[in-house]
């Protein structure tokens, strides 16, 4: 049985992902430091899988902690690195806590894979990496230019990380997933997005507006150049996204990457406007959301979705449930975790 490490598993693509893992009979071991996921994420993996992964509470950011794991835990096939701070937002508020964390951990990751040779390793990257793009859709070839935030910046600064350490390592091999934009939750609605604290990201604010936790919805920008001036962004549901790792990590183990650095975009291959997606959720769910339209948020760009098809192609992975199939399970998800009929 081939063992994954998957960090920052108790999150919310992790969690998916160590699900999907699991239901394809891989073993899996999660490390998560649990600032922004519960304990409780291991049984409800449990729930839908029926089976506890191993897990070890580790700040990747503490380099002993790290290696002392490692020391008895390094017999990985591979491992995929989701553990990352993710709202662009927050990182414009506060860039030295995202600098500090996204790219020390994956340091202290990527140290502990050439000591015990640790071939394979699987990058949670993002689209903010191509910043806005002149041409849509964008493909994996298109320039990188300048990050519009902090956090884009950590996400470009180690792909870099990695090629140079792949370079001076060349037996290692890395495939770099470009999300657009992951929402929904798994169809049993045992596990979701449930960030501690106040939410960063639009559908997860919608749900706990809708669940009445928050009072408003605030959509930020009105005068982009898209039909309604609301911004425009890829929505991916996150059990399409979780299944994406699985084939990267068969094909990194199988040997069947084309070079030792890849790099492939996950979308849906359509954008939405912020202003679509609040009425798809608001006609799946019957209810009405309370919003109002303010300025831009700093750090945001304007629009931006996926050209699939060199996944497609390579991984043999494309996006098969929709925005309305996402936004209701996104929402079945708030109302079990809350109570709500
Ligand atoms: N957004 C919004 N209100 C919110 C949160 C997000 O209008 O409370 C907008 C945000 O400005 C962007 C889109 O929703 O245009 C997606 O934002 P999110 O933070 O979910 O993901 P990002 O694209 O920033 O990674």
């Amino acid at each position: 049985m081939k063992k994954i490490l998957i960090t920052g598993g108790t999150g919310y693509i992790g969690s998916h992902t160590a699900v999907e893992l699991i239901t394809e009979n891989y073993k899996v071991h999660i490390v998560d430091n649990l600032s922004n996921s519960k304990i409780e994420v291991l049984s409800d993996i449990q729930k839908i899988t029926g089976k506890k992964p191993c897990f070890d509470k580790i700040d990747l950011l503490n380099k002993k902690e790290t290696d002392d794991f490692f020391k008895i835990n390094n017999d990985f096939d591979a491992i995929i690195h989701f553990a990352a701070y993710k709202a662009v937002g927050e990182s414009v508020a506060k860039p030295l806590m995202y600098y500090r964390n996204n790219l020390n951990s994956l340091m202290n990751i990527l140290s502990n894979m050439q000591k015990y040779n640790i071939s394979n390793f699987v990058f949670s990257s993002s689209c903010t990496v191509y910043g806005q793009p002149d041409m849509l859709p964008v493909t994996e070839s298109s320039p990188i230019k300048k990050a519009d935030s902090p956090y884009g910046n950590t996400k470009q600064i180690a792909e870099e990380i990695i090629n140079d350490f792949l370079n001076a390592n060349k037996q290692l091999k890395s495939i770099s997933l470009r999300y657009f934009n992951p929402i929904g939750a798994h169809e049993s609605a045992h596990i979701g997005e449930l960030p501690i604290g106040m939410p960063n990201n639009l559908v997860p604010f919608i749900t706990q507006t809708a669940a009445g936790i928050r009072k408003q919805l605030k959509i930020f920008g009105t005068d982009y150049n898209t039909s309604d001036g609301t911004a425009i962004r890829d929505y991916i549901h996150v059990v399409d996204l979780a299944q994406a790792h699985i084939l990267a990590v068969r094909r990194l183990i199988k040997n069947e990457n084309k070079n030792n650095s890849e790099f492939f975009n996950i979308g849906t291959g359509k954008g939405n406007s912020v202003l679509e997606l609040v009425n798809t959720f608001e006609k799946v769910t019957g209810l009405k959301l309370n919003y109002i339209l303010t300025k831009r948020r700093p750090g945001d760009i304007e629009k931006v979705w996926a050209d699939t098809s060199l996944a497609y192609k390579e991984l043999k992975w494309k996006a098969k449930r929709t925005l309305a199939n996402a936004l209701l399970s996104a929402w079945n998800r708030e109302k079990i975790y809350r109570g709500i009929k």
